[in-house]
C-alpha cells in the first residue's frame, strides 16, 4: 500500500479570520461573518475562539466484529481514532463539512486497504439545490388529483404525482420550489424537506383533496385517521387471488376498488371455475369481462372510492339471470369493509349475517395486506461542482460512477444511480444515520455523500493525491469529537465491489 501523504487539517480547509475575532465561513455561498461564540446562519458552523468549527460531529460507522464485539459509541475530543479498525470503519459525510467553492479538495479523502485493494473514499457534505424527496404513501385512499399542489402551511412544496400499485405518490421539493418561487415558499419547502429527511412527521394538504401527515417509516395519517392496511391488489387481482376460496360459499363477489372493480362470475377467474353468471351489473366503464373502471369517484371510502354504501355501485340486476336467494359478497381490497347480502324475492340485496366460511376469506384478505407505511426517498443531483472536490477532471468521475467503478453512498447508505447523464441519485432516508441532513439559507439542502473507489483509479481520474490521508490521521488532525455509530448490516459494505445490473 502506498504511504499516505499528510493532509492539512479540516479546520484549515475552510474559514478565514477577519478583524475583531470574526471568522468568515466559506463553506457555502452565504459567506457568513461569524462573531466569537456565535454560529452562522445555518447553525452548522460556529466561531469558537477564532476558529471556524463544524458544530456537529463527524460520523463514522463501524461494523461489529464477527464475535459480536462491541461498537464504540462515542469518542472524545482527545481521541486519536486508534481504537477503530480501518478495515471495519467507514467515515461518512455526516458532519464532514463542505469546501465551497468546490475547486478545493473535499474535507476528507481517506485511504484504506480492503481485501487487498488500496481504496480511497472521498467524503463531503453536498449542498444540493436540485433535490427533493419522492414520497410513497401506502394507501388506496384518494389524497388528491394527480398534479394537484401539495402544501405545507399554505405554501406549495410539491405535487401529487402518478399513483403506484397500492400507493399514492408525492413529489416534494425540487429546485423550482426551493429557489424558483417566493422566499417564503423556498424556506417552507426547505424546512419540510429537512423534517421529512430526518424522519419527522410533516402535515400536508392537497388542493382539491385531503390532509395527510407523512413520516418516513410510519403509517400515514389521512384526514386525522391513521392508515393501517395497504390493499392486497386491485379489485381484479383480489378476485384472481381468492376466487377459488369463495367457490361454493357465495354466488357473486364484487370487490370495490377505485382502479378496477372486480365482479367474480363475469371475471375470467369465475369463468374458469364454471360459476353461474349472477346478472349483477356494476356502474362504470367495462374494461374487460368482470373488470370495471370508474365505478365511483375517488375518495376515502370503500376501496379508495367515495362510496360508503357499496350497493350504490350496482347499476342493475338482470331478472332473467339472477335468482332469489343469490348470495352476494361486496368487499374492499383491504378486507376492512365487507357486506354480505342475499337477494330477496324481488331480487333486492338484503344484508344478512356473513357466514363463517365467507368471513374467513375476507379475513384472509386482511391477513394478506401489508402495513401501510410512508417511504421517503431523497433524490438529488451530484453532477455539478461538487465533483471538483473529488477530482480535477469531473467528467471522469461521472463516467466512472456510471460504469460502476466508483460507488456512491449517502451517509453510508446505498444510492440508486439513475442511468443517463449526471450523477442523479436516490436514497432511502431511513437507511442513513441520524442527523444526516442540514441546510443553508440559499436555500438548499446539505446531505452527506461519499465516493469509494480503488486508489489507482482515483489517481487516474485526476483525484487530489496530495490530500489523501489515513482514517486515523484524518481523525487525529480533526481535533474535534467524532460520533461512532454501528454500521447497518442491511446496507452493503461500500468496500465490496459494486454490483452491476
Ligand atoms: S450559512 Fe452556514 S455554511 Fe453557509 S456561510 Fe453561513 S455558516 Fe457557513
Amino acid at each position: 500500500m502506498n504511504e499516505p501523504v499528510m493532509a492539512p487539517p479540516r479546520s484549515q480547509k475552510f474559514g478565514a479570520a477577519e478583524g475583531e475575532g470574526i471568522v468568515r465561513c466559506d463553506a457555502c455561498p452565504v459567506l457568513c461573518r461569524i462573531r466569537p461564540g456565535r454560529a452562522g446562519a445555518c447553525s452548522r458552523y460556529a466561531n469558537i475562539e477564532g476558529q471556524l468549527v463544524r458544530t456537529d460531529p463527524v460520523v463514522l460507522m463501524q461494523r461489529a466484529v464477527a464475535d459480536g464485539g462491541r461498537v464504540v459509541e462515542f469518542a472524545g475530543a482527545d481521541w486519536d481514532g486508534q481504537m477503530l479498525d480501518p478495515a471495519r470503519a467507514f467515515l461518512t459525510g455526516v458532519g464532514a463539512g463542505t469546501t465551497y467553492p468546490d475547486y478545493k479538495p473535499a474535507p476528507f479523502i481517506v485511504a484504506a486497504e480492503h481485501a487487498g485493494v488500496d481504496t480511497v473514499t472521498v467524503v463531503t457534505e453536498g449542498i444540493f439545490s436540485y433535490c427533493g424527496v419522492k414520497v410513497k404513501i401506502d394507501t388506496d385512499r384518494h389524497l388528491g388529483p394527480e398534479t394537484a399542489p401539495v402544501r405545507v402551511n399554505g405554501e406549495q412544496v410539491g405535487h401529487v404525482t402518478t399513483a403506484e400499485y397500492g400507493s399514492q405518490m408525492l413529489s416534494i421539493g425540487g429546485v423550482r420550489h426551493l429557489t424558483g418561487g417566493s422566499k417564503k415558499e423556498g424556506n417552507v419547502t426547505c424546512e419540510a424537506l429537512l423534517k421529512l429527511c430526518a424522519g419527522e412527521p410533516v402535515a400536508m394538504s392537497v388542493d382539491g383533496g385531503h390532509s395527510v401527515v407523512v413520516e418516513a417509516g410510519a403509517a400515514p395519517v389521512v384526514d386525522g385517521r391513521p392508515e393501517e392496511r395497504m390493499r392486497v391488489g386491485c379489485g381484479s387481482a383480489t378476485i384472481g387471488i381468492f376466487a377459488k376460496q369463495w367457490e361454493g360459499h357465495v354466488d357473486e363477489v364484487i370487490v370495490v376498488d377505485d382502479h378496477i372493480t372486480g365482479v367474480l362470475t363475469e371475471h375470467q377467474a369465475g369463468r374458469c371455475l364454471d360459476m353461474r353468471p349472477a346478472g349483477i351489473r356494476v356502474r362504470g366503464r367495462k374494461s374487460t369481462p368482470g373488470r370495471y373502471f370508474q365505478v365511483a369517484s375517488p375518495g376515502l371510502g370503500w376501496g379508495g372510492t367515495d362510496i360508503a354504501d357499496p350497493l350504490s355501485i350496482i347499476q342493475k340486476i338482470d331478472p332473467a339471470v339472477a335468482w332469489p336467494g343469490l348470495r352476494l359478497l361486496l368487499t374492499s381490497t383491504t378486507g376492512e369493509d365487507a357486506l354480505y347480502c342475499v337477494l330477496d324475492e324481488n331480487l333486492r340485496p338484503v344484508p344478512a349475517p356473513i357466514p363463517q366460511a365467507v368471513r374467513a376469506v375476507v379475513d384472509r384478505i386482511g391477513e394478506n395486506v401489508e402495513p401501510s407505511l410512508c417511504s421517503v426517498l431523497f433524490m438529488a443531483g451530484a453532477g455539478g461542482s461538487l465533483r471538483a472536490g473529488v477530482t480535477e477532471n469531473p467528467v471522469l468521475l461521472t463516467r466512472s460512477i456510471a460504469r460502476g467503478d466508483t460507488r456512491v453512498t449517502l451517509g453510508g447508505a446505498p444510492a440508486y444511480l439513475w442511468p443517463g447523464g449526471g450523477i442523479t441519485v436516490m436514497v432511502d432516508v431511513t437507511r442513513m444515520p441520524k442527523g444526516s441532513f442540514g441546510y443553508v439559507p440559499t436555500p438548499a439542502i446539505v446531505a452527506p455523500i461519499e465516493f469509494t473507489l480503488p486508489r489507482e483509479l482515483y489517481l487516474r481520474l485526476g483525484g487530489h493525491a496530495g490530500d489523501i490521508t489515513t482514517l486515523a490521521e484524518a481523525l487525529r488532525q480533526l481535533g474535534e469529537p467524532a460520533r461512532v455509530d454501528a454500521w447497518r448490516e442491511d446496507n452493503p459494505w461500500p468496500f465490496e465491489p459494486v454490483e452491476r445490473p
